[in-house]
């Protein structure tokens, strides 16, 4: 097994990871190494752009850290502690251990899925997982689609189909025109968010945006017939009307879940579904930073601020860390008021029949989880939550069904093979 030691190990190569290791190689003194599991740095929006990117934000920090002495690892993902100080990543030629002084983890978060009648049908993707498989090759050109769930996600993948010359025939946004007029209200205070869901919205023309709109189940009718329709079937609830649009892909997500599982696994507390920092962005366990969507779903500047912040913290250099403060108790607020605009509501519960799978790894139907009183009574006797996944697609939405808490993260948070274990 291959090892490498560093005074400051970042876990994660998106906005946060990227900004805090860059804060952190302010300190010369120090060796400063970034982990992801990716083959390019850039985390959830930039990875797959970099290079062809039309962010400068992204440019600018690929190419300081780039540049600069950082140590970077891609496709290392790490998937459990070895000691107390070091962890263990799989790699495409076996495992590496990482030791460390300090260690920022920078996680990110991954899509909500809620189960309808359907949501496992082929054709019927996440939001950002069509997305991603678009930026990955896949040809939508001229192709029927449905984006629907909730939160701003929704409007920037319709935009990105949109722009490869997709036919996004609605967005359903479940929550209320009442929430959204009031979010949008309060964009006055996040300028650069006012232009950014101006542009989004403008670039949408034509595109129907529904509010208190929800995909109530999908159905593949055409498939079995051989037919050239559209494969899928999708009804929508609006008002207590119900109707039914025929198309190619269904993309629906639910906005976003932290991925606290590493941080959850090295002890550090967490509070509420995210990862409990003070404002130095450290974590319960000493010399554990954490910054980005594991603290708080607060989009993109939220991540980098965090991100700075944990870094000049974890360079002691805590003055510098400390004038950004001010910025991120911005981010914060606007953060409040998206999670509060984008709320679930109760509706969403029962669109589930006996019958609809909630843990897709292995095969556990709504009617035969819904009777007990926790996850973990779910999964002893079920094993709902116990495939591959880990539970990172079912827990979050048996959380919301049913107000399960989470289990605690057990290694390996992800699946890996035999010989690294
Ligand atoms: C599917 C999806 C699509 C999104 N699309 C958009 C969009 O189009 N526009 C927008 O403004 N915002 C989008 N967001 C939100 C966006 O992710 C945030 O605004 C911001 O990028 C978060 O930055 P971050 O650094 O906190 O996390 P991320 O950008 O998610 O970076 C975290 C990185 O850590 C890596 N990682 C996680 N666990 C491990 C591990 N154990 N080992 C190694 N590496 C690991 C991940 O693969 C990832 O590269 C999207 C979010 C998701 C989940």
């Amino acid at each position: 097994m291959n090892k490498i030691s560093t005074d400051i190990l970042i876990i994660g190569g998106g906005a946060a990871g990227m900004s805090a290791a860059l804060a952190a190689s302010s300190n010369r003194d120090l060796g400063i190494t970034l982990i992801d599991d990716n083959p390019r740095l850039g985390g959830q929006i930039w990875r797959a752009e970099l290079g062809k990117t039309k962010s400068p934000e992204a440019l600018k920090l690929i190419t300081a850290i780039e540049s600069g002495r950082i140590g970077i690892v891609n496709n290392a993902q790490v998937f459990a502690a070895q000691n107390e100080n070091s962890l263990l990543a799989q790699t495409p030629t076996g495992s590496t251990e990482f030791e460390y002084q300090k260690l920022i983890i920078a996680t990110g978060a991954r899509e909500r899925f809620l189960p309808f009648p359907g949501w496992t049908l082929p054709n019927v993707l996440g939001a950002g997982g069509l997305q991603a498989l678009v930026k990955g090759g896949l040809n939508v050109e001229n192709k029927l689609i449905v984006v629907a769930g909730t939160g701003p996600l929704l409007l920037a993948v319709a935009e990105y189909l949109k722009s490869k010359e997709a036919n996004v025939v609605a967005i359903a946004e479940q929550t209320s025109a009442a929430n959204l007029r009031r979010f949008a209200f309060g964009l006055w205070r996040s300028p650069s968010k006012l232009a950014q869901g101006i542009a989004l919205r403008s670039k949408l023309i034509g595109v129907p945006y529904l509010t208190d709109s929800w995909v109530e189940s999908v159905s593949s009718p055409h498939v079995s017939k051989g037919s050239t329709s559209a494969p899928l079937n999708i009804t929508f609830t609006r008002n207590r009307k119900t109707w039914t649009i025929d198309a190619d892909y269904l993309a629906s997500g639910f906005h976003l879940v932290p991925n606290t599982e590493l941080a959850s696994l090295l002890g550090c507390r967490v509070e509420n579904s995210f990862v409990a920092v003070d404002e130095f962005q450290r974590t319960s366990c000493e010399n554990i930073y954490c910054a980005g969507e594991p603290t708080g779903i607060g989009g993109v500047e939220a991540s980098l601020i965090e991100g700075k912040i944990a870094g000049f913290a974890a360079a002691d250099n805590e003055a510098e860390a400390r004038l950004h403060f001010a910025e991120r108790e911005k981010t914060g607020k606007f953060a409040e008021r998206l999670n509060r605009a984008f709320a679930l509501r109760d509706e969403l519960k029962h669109l589930a029949d006996d019958d609809t799978i909630i843990c897709r790894c292995e095969d556990v139907s709504y009617g035969s989880i819904r009777d007990f009183d926790s996850r973990r009574e779910a999964k002893l006797q079920t094993r709902c939550g116990m495939g591959a996944c880990q539970g990172r697609i079912c827990g979050a939405a048996t959380e919301f069904l049913f107000g399960w808490e989470a289990d605690t993260a057990r290694p390996p948070i992800f699946p890996v093979r035999m010989e690294n274990l």
